[in-house]
């Protein structure tokens, strides 16, 4: 609940950093390694949003898998359990993280 929060907060700052009256809708990447489900923030954002300048608005996620890069090879590649978190092509461990931890707001579709 908390990351809903601090992301309402977020939105709501930035609403009314443009005079804002109404909200139409809030977008949002969320990197897997958050751990957080889409479908949660989906359910709880009415709720979070209530009584602000947000409250009506929809929440869209666009939702971020972990990508790495591997340091070996350069090859881009999802780790999980299929390859062992190893890089499919050369099978080193090394690698860096190109995406996954994101959790920010997009863009704010707002009606003044
Ligand atoms: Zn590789």
């Amino acid at each position: 609940m908390s990351y809903i929060l601090r992301l309402a907060n977020m939105a709501a700052d930035t609403a009314k950093a443009n005079n804002a009256n109404k909200v139409e809708s809030v977008s949002i990447q969320v990197g897997e390694m958050t751990g957080l489900i889409p479908e949660y923030l989906e359910r709880y954002y009415p709720k979070a949003v209530d009584g602000t300048i947000l409250e009506g608005s929809k929440l869209e996620i666009e939702y971020l898998p972990v990508l790495v890069k591997c340091k070996t090879c350069g090859c881009n590649y999802h780790p999980d359990k299929t390859n062992e978190y190893l890089c499919p092509s050369c099978h080193n461990a090394g690698s860096d993280l190109l995406q996954g931890r994101e959790f920010l707001i997009k863009n704010i579709v707002i009606d003044d």
